[in-house]
């Protein structure tokens, strides 16, 4: 990408009334714009940043034999007054609104019901168990705070997979595979090492729910680690019987802050009994599907992600989710020239700071506030050589490569 091509700018300041340091530096690097309270749009930058972590997910996603569908936000009452949870006090975070042909309709909080209704048309014989499908889907939450930037906001996306198997049994198994590739998730994410398996309450059919916290400052919840069996237990929970029943020790646990960016749950019958997803066994007997539900919002992990690698500079992304790996500056003419034919055809790695007029230093402060992994300088002395200097953003570490080095490196 060029510079001069991106229509986004980056900002010095933003507005007083946004306290979020992740949709700050977000802001002013360009990667999001504040629409309202709870809802920012995804700039060319952010949106890069955001579909290379859904991708990370979604490959791991795969990898368990997960398939991809896609549902609509649209809510009928009707499935989710059978489960019971129309009633805005049982669900407070809804968002329903009037239909003009008459009834209302509600905006996805999340998506049990629909999909376990649409189960009913494809799941009629132990034959077509297990199946486990996800989406990418936007779903809308009236919720009542906003001040953590793009960890929580009214509409995001989240990826929720659902599980359906035969029995109690054959889901233990799959969930401890989910569970397993969550942690391939955050390890390839990059937040691996203060990423907890964290037991929690809310489990509707097992005594915990199974939530994926990050440790981080702005985290809303509170943790107990236990850093050497790498298991935590959120404070919900925390007490002598958990404990007892986790074999965890109070001496060996440290209280910390977190931020929950995934989640999997043991749904059991409930909503296959609510909404009538029965299959046929082996022995020709009428039976409940057993369900799991597991949600991760890549936008809340790239919040954290934000949050937790940037410094007084600005953000600081792990390769495999920054927006471009290169940030390309040209001194003099011959370097640009040379830019240039780097450049070409690697429009997709690098982002060539071909702007005419602007300072230099202007460039390599954008090229830290935006966090890109390499920023890549090319000028006559440099040349002089035939080298390039690249300096890595999280280290702040220079090395003089030959043209040669580092055009090996880019392909
Ligand atoms: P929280 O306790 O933080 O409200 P939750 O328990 O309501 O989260 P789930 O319903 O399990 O969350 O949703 C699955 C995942 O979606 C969460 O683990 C989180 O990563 C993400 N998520 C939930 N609410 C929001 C939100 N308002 N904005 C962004 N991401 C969210
Ligand atoms: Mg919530």
């Amino acid at each position: 990408m060029k510079r001069s091509k991106l229509f986004t700018k980056t900002l010095k300041t933003v507005a007083a009334d946004e306290t979020s340091r992740n949709a700050e530096l977000l802001i002013r690097a360009g990667y999001i714009y504040k629409e309202m309270a709870g809802a920012y749009a995804y700039l060319p930058l952010g949106m890069r940043t955001l579909e290379k972590i859904k991708q990370i997910i979604r490959e791991e996603m795969n990898a368990i034999g997960g398939q991809e569908l896609t549902m609509t936000a649209l809510q009928s009452k009707d499935e989710w007054e059978r489960s019971g949870r129309w009633d805005s006090e049982k669900l407070d975070v809804w968002f329903k609104t009037a239909l003009a042909a008459g009834g209302e309709v509600g905006l996805a909080p999340t998506h049990e019901e629909p999909i376990t209704k649409m189960m009913t048309a494809e799941i009629s014989s132990y034959k077509d168990l297990p199946v486990c499908v996800y989406q990418f889907q936007n779903k809308f939450r009236n919720e009542l705070r906003s001040k953590s930037g793009i960890m929580r906001t009214r509409e995001f996306v989240m990826k929720d997979l659902y599980s359906f198997c035969k029995d109690e049994a054959t889901h233990e198994e799959f969930y401890e595979k989910a569970a397993e590739s969550y942690h391939k998730v955050f390890d390839r994410l990059g937040i691996g090492n203060d990423t907890y398996r964290t037991f929690a309450s809310g489990g509707s059919f097992s005594k915990f729910s199974d939530e994926f916290q990050t440790i981080c400052d702005v985290g809303e919840d509170i943790a107990y680690l236990d850093r050497e069996k790498r298991i935590a237990v959120n404070e919900e929970v925390y007490d002598d019987e958990t404990l007892a029943d986790l074999g965890l020790k109070k001496e060996n646990l440290e209280k910390v802050k977190v931020a929950e960016v995934g989640n999997i749950f043991t749904l059991g019958l409930r909503y296959s009994e609510a909404l009538g997803l029965v299959y046929n066994d082996e022995d020709g007997e009428r039976k409940y599907v057993y369900m799991g539900s597991y949600g991760i919002g890549p936008s809340r992990v790239m919040g954290v992600i934000a949050e937790k690698l940037s410094d007084d500079k600005g953000l600081v992304w792990p390769e495999a989710i920054a927006p471009y790996k290169y940030y390309l500056v040209g001194i003099g003419e011959e370097g640009e020239k040379k830019c240039a034919e780097i450049y070409q055809d690697r429009e997709e790695v690098i982002l060539w700071d071909d702007r005419a007029g602007v300072r230099v230093g202007e460039k390599f402060a954008d090229a830290e506030l935006m966090g890109i992994p390499y920023r890549v300088v090319i000028s006559e002395k440099t040349l002089a050589n035939n080298q390039v200097e690249v300096t890595e953003r999280a280290t702040g570490e220079t090395k003089l490569l030959t043209s040669e080095e580092f055009i090996n490196k880019l392909s």
